[in-house]
C-alpha cells in the first residue's frame, strides 16, 4: 500500500513538474521562427555564400591564392593591345579577360580568407543560405560571363600577339648581332690596313 502511494505521488509530481515547464514557456514570448514562412535577418558579416561581381574583377588571383582548400579556380588571358577593357568601379585598370572564375561551394569552409585580399572588393559573402542541392556538381558556381567562342577568340589573339612579340624580339637580337659582327669586321679591316 505504501509503495503504491509512493509511486502515485512520484507520477503526479513528474506530471505537474512537466506541465509547469510547459505552462511557463507558454506564457513567454516565442524564441523560434516558423521557417520557411518566417526568416531572421542574418547579422552583418555572416558567412553564407560567395558572390563575385565579375565586372570589377581584375584577374589578379589573390583570392585564389588565399583560399586554403583550393576551391577557387581562375584562368585569365591578357588583353591584346587593341582592346581596352576599361576600369573597375574602384578605378583599377582591367588588363585581363577572365575566361574562368569558378568557386566550388561544396568544398568551401566559409573561412572568408578570400575576401579581404581582393583589391577591388568584388568578391564577398552575401546573405543567402538556401542553396542546398541534391547533386554536388550544382554547387560549382561559374562567374565568368564569356562564351566558349569568345574565350577561343581572345586566347588565339593573345597567342598571336605573343608570337609576334617573340618574332620581333628575335629579329632585333639578330640585327644587333649582325651589326656587332659588321663593326668587328670593319675594325679588323682598319687594323690590318693600318
Ligand atoms: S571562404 Fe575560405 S574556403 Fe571558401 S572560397 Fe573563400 S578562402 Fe576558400
Ligand atoms: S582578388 Fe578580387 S580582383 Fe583579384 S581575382 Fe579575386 S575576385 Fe578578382
Amino acid at each position: 500500500m505504501v509503495q503504491t502511494l509512493k509511486k502515485s505521488w512520484t507520477t503526479f509530481k513528474t506530471i505537474f513538474t512537466g506541465m509547469g515547464v510547459t505552462m511557463r514557456h507558454l506564457l513567454q514570448p516565442s524564441v523560434t521562427l516558423r521557417y520557411p514562412e518566417e526568416r531572421d535577418e542574418l547579422p552583418s558579416g555572416a558567412r553564407s555564400k560567395l558572390f563575385v561581381h565579375i565586372d570589377d574583377c581584375i584577374g589578379c588571383k589573390l583570392c585564389e591564392r588565399a583560399c586554403p582548400v583550393n576551391c577557387i579556380a581562375i584562368e585569365t588571358v591578357q588583353a591584346t593591345k587593341d582592346v581596352d577593357l576599361g576600369k573597375t568601379s574602384t578605378g583599377n585598370p582591367k588588363r585581363f579577360w577572365i575566361t574562368t572564375f569558378n568557386i566550388d561551394m561544396s568544398k568551401c569552409m566559409y573561412c572568408d580568407m578570400c575576401v579581404p585580399p581582393c583589391p577591388t572588393e568584388c568578391i564577398s559573402m552575401v546573405p543567402e543560405y538556401e542553396y542546398s542541392e541534391y547533386d554536388r556538381n550544382n554547387l560549382l558556381f561559374q562567374f565568368s560571363e564569356l562564351s566558349a567562342d569568345k574565350v577561343t577568340e581572345v586566347k588565339e589573339k593573345a597567342e598571336k600577339e605573343q608570337e609576334e612579340k617573340q618574332r620581333k624580339k628575335k629579329e632585333a637580337a639578330r640585327k644587333k648581332k649582325a651589326q656587332k659582327a659588321d663593326q668587328t669586321s670593319k675594325a679588323k679591316q682598319k687594323n690590318s690596313e693600318g
